[in-house]
């Protein structure tokens, strides 16, 4: 087996053990299927890239390449090089959805065939996503899962239902994107629902990128990523006020967990965002009062509901159609160290909804902190 996956790679059997051993390669099952997946980048291999083998074939999952970040919008004219795609950036979970012999399968970002997901995208959009990839059987889908029914990144969208997919790329085998104008093609012709393109305008039109950013801001959505589009140079995300709160307000509920690696790329987001925009005073405080209670109400209600109840949970409320993928899931975030339980299993229709809790570190220390008094850091 070994063989046959660093064969894939092109990497000697002697480095793929030993990548094995210090932890950078995890071996993983799915069913039938055992795979490969690489959790840091080395020897040319990239973080998340998943390597396959089903029925005796080897199949490579590139990784979704990393976006960069920008913190002044006034960089988009340095970094475009004519006209700039907008599309809007959804919140919620990265999946590359592959055809692998006659299945589809959905992989997290870190490269897992995720359970769930794959369950949820073979019901939801199975017949559409499947078509698409066996006539470009080479090809993968990424895109946000969005909506309230995922055990990663629950989120209401009023457009999304419980779980929804919206494609934002194509990839190559090799892990190149297709033109945006390819992309939406091939996704339009298979049915398969995409982001929304919010404008494509001159890089100098900064304006309109504002008006857009505004606009998104006002309906509480997550923000942008501007692509060239031909790809021919890399795409450029860009968040809202209403996005960096509410990520403080959600990490915040589990402050030792979460929270703590939140807080300051989030400071540092909303320090440049209202340096560019010219902040006066009043529009300064306004940010500081909402920041300032994104901070601090979640995790004082987490402080109160452990001293209550003892401990603080992550709930997720999921759906399946298919009783055994309830235990599939159950393995695969136990054999990923998450170690949860599910609770208040219910039958509606022809699904199943039941509540995915996860145990945080944040109710242990701030168990501890009650007991004794003393600050875990100085
Ligand atoms: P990164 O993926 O850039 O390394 P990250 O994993 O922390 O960072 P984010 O900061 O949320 O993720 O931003 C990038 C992610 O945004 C993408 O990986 C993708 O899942 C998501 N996304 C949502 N909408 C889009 C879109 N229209 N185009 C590309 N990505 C999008």
């Amino acid at each position: 087996m070994k063989a046959e996956f660093s064969q894939a790679l092109g990497i000697s059997e002697e480095i793929f053990t030993e990548l094995l051993e210090r932890g950078i390669v995890r071996l993983m099952r799915y069913r039938n299927i055992e795979y490969a997946v690489f959790r840091k980048s080395t020897h040319g291999v990239g973080e998340g890239t998943a390597v396959v083998i089903k029925d005796g074939k080897v199949y490579v999952i590139p990784p979704y390449p990393s976006i960069q970040r920008i913190l002044l919008l006034e960089s988009v004219r340095k970094h475009f090089i004519d006209t700039v795609v907008i599309e809007e950036k959804l919140d919620g979970y990265n999946v590359r959805v592959a055809m692998l012999g006659n299945e589809i399968f959905a992989f997290t970002r870190g490269g897992f065939i995720c359970p769930y997901t794959t369950h949820r995208i073979r019901h939801d959009l199975g017949r559409e996503l499947r078509q698409l990839l066996e006539d470009n059987d080479s090809l993968i889908v990424a895109g946000e899962v969005i909506g309230p029914e995922n055990p990663y990144v629950p989120h209401e969208y009023p457009e999304a239902g419980g779980f929804s997919f919206f494609a934002f790329d194509i990839l190559s085998p090799e892990g190149k994107q297709l033109p945006v104008d390819e992309r939406n093609t091939l996704l339009d012709k298979y049915g398969v629902p995409r982001v929304r393109e919010l404008g494509r305008v001159s890089k100098e039109e900064l304006r309109e990128i504002r008006g857009i950013l505004k606009e998104l801001d006002r309906d509480g959505r997550e923000g942008v990523v501007m692509k060239d589009p031909l790809y021919r140079v890399p795409p450029l995300k860009y968040t809202t006020h209403a996005a960096n709160i509410g990520d403080l307000s959600v990490g915040m509920r589990f402050f030792f967990d979460e929270g703590r690696s939140y807080i300051f790329s989030r400071l540092l987001r909303e320090i440049f965002m209202l340096y560019e925009e010219g902040a006066g005073d009043e529009r300064i405080r306004e940010i500081a009062e909402k920041l300032g209670m994104s901070l601090l109400v979640p995790a004082l209600n987490t402080v109160r509901e452990v001293e209550a109840k003892g401990a603080v949970f992550a709930e997720y409320r999921l759906r399946v159609y298919d009783e055994r993928v309830i235990e599939e899931i159950l393995d695969f975030m136990q054999s990923l160290g998450m170690g949860p339980e599910i609770i208040n299993v219910k039958r509606e229709g022809d699904s199943i909804i039941f509540v995915l809790k996860k145990m945080k570190r944040t109710s242990d220390e701030v168990r501890h902190i009650l007991k004794t008094g003393y600050a875990p850091i100085d």
